[in-house]
């Protein structure tokens, strides 16, 4: 007898129709033989409206009571999954983060698993129970809520998969697999077979959006096999896994792009040593994240200094950047939120040269500016202006012929 976790995304549930689908397709896995332990996000559009309303209550709403709104939307999801399983006459039990212990760090709003305790869902499991859980939120061991930050339902699934041992986890959402670019943005995107961890992830941190980065690393790490899959379809599908010989060699195999940033420009700094520690340190000690940096170069003394960081953080990184700006004697804080991150992900780049020449002729022929590079072993970025997104994906996916299957 398998064990098989199965997760599915916000669209996969967002009314009871597509809540009593849901439930088939769980049956039919039980009906197989399986052990299923199920994963469900909110309602399509639930966390959104949840964040919103705790925005409308105070500009900072309390981070504690913050992480246990915006967990709401899966107690939902999954006590109709299961009411519904009962009705259709298969013993089913929801279980909310806390009761199943989903052990957290303190850190609301992206806290980490540290431990699951298995104990309960192994006793069900044995009765012939289907368990529900949750996704997206855990409890800290002073028991409060916390969540896993957005998309955090994927991580939700991997990390009971490898506490479980399960024998595979399936990802179920609203495109049949992981495709060379978005699918919904690029008409010539190609679905992959198989795709390594290491791409899956470089992928994923860059912004597509159809796993969370952190639930890539734990398939890695505790090697389980991953499946994206369709909801609404039984063809195609995505194998996540090792590196092995069967897979596409292939310079790039993917592209992908990233809204979710802000430059932010610190004019006429100072260059001297020192400054740009005395500028990030109080970013960081924020826990902002800063992606990418580019420092120009120096002219009498002077230069400046621009950086990413999520839109999310803009208000507080400006708030902070403006602050120290004045310490170190810079002239003024830029902000440009009309920039997007577009980027070519694969692990052949490295034993490859002319990838990244391809990449800038490819832009500069669509007249698209490239503001800031940065590049790893196996992943180009650039930052361009967010109304040449679409056209930079759709050209770059040309460029490196990602439609074409390559040969093994
Ligand atoms: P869910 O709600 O099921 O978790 P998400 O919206 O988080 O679903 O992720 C699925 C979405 O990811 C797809 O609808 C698609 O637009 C997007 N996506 C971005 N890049 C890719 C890619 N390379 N392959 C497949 N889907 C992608
Ligand atoms: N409901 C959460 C979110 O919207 C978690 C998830 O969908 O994975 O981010
Ligand atoms: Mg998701």
């Amino acid at each position: 007898m398998a064990l098989i976790v199965q997760k599915f995304g916000g669209t996969s549930v967002a009314d009871i129709d597509k809540i009593k689908n849901v439930a088939e397709k769980v049956i039919k896995v039980k009906k197989a033989g399986n052990q299923v332990v199920v994963v469900l996000s909110a309602m399509a559009g639930e966390t959104d409206r949840l964040i919103n309303l705790a925005h409308n209550a105070a500009d900072s709403p309390d981070e504690r009571e913050y992480d246990s709104l915006i967990s709401t939307g899966e107690q939902v999801t999954v006590t109709l999954l299961s009411i519904v399983l009962n009705s259709m006459g298969y013993h089913a039990r929801s279980f909310l983060g806390f009761q199943v212990k989903i052990l957290t760090d303190m850190a609301y709003k992206k806290a980490r698993i540290s431990l699951i305790d298995t104990g309960a869902i192994r006793k069900e499991l044995k009765k012939g129970t289907i368990i529900v859980v949750a996704g997206f939120q855990g409890v800290d061991k002073d028991n409060n809520i916390t969540t896993l930050g957005r998309g955090g339902s994927d991580t939700s699934a991997v990390a009971l998969a490898a506490a479980l041992k399960a024998d595979q986890c399936d990802i179920y959402t609203d495109v049949d697999g992981v495709y060379t670019t978005d699918p919904n943005v690029c008409a010539k995107a190609r679905r992959l077979d198989k795709i390594s961890y290491d791409e899956m992830l470089e992928m994923a941190m860059t912004g597509a959006k159809v796993l969370q980065p952190r639930s890539v690393e734990m398939a890695k790490k505790y090697n389980v096999p991953l499946y994206v899959k369709s909801t609404f379809s039984d063809k195609g599908g995505t194998l996540v896994t090792r590196e092995d010989k069967d897979m596409e060699r292939e310079i790039i195999s993917g592209v992908t792009y990233d809204r979710d940033q802000v430059k932010i420009t610190v004019v006429h700094v100072p260059d001297k040593p020192g400054v740009a520690a005395d500028l990030f340190t109080p970013l960081s000690n924020k826990n902002i994240f800063v992606d990418m940096i580019i420092q120009n170069a120096s002219l009498e003394g002077f230069t400046d200094l621009t950086f990413t960081v999520s839109k999310k953080d803009l208000k507080d990184a400006q708030k902070i950047i403006e602050n120290t700006a004045k310490k170190v004697g810079a002239n003024k804080v830029e902000v440009d939120d009309q920039v997007a991150k577009i980027s070519i992900i694969g692990v052949g780049m490295a034993s490859h040269s002319g990838v990244a020449a391809r990449m800038f002729k490819t832009l500069a022929r669509e007249g698209v500016n490239i503001m800031m590079i940065s590049t790893s072993e196996i992943k180009i970025s650039c930052i361009i202006q967010r109304k040449y997104m679409e056209l930079a994906v759709s050209v770059l996916h040309d460029a490196f012929e990602l439609e074409k299957k390559k040969v093994k």
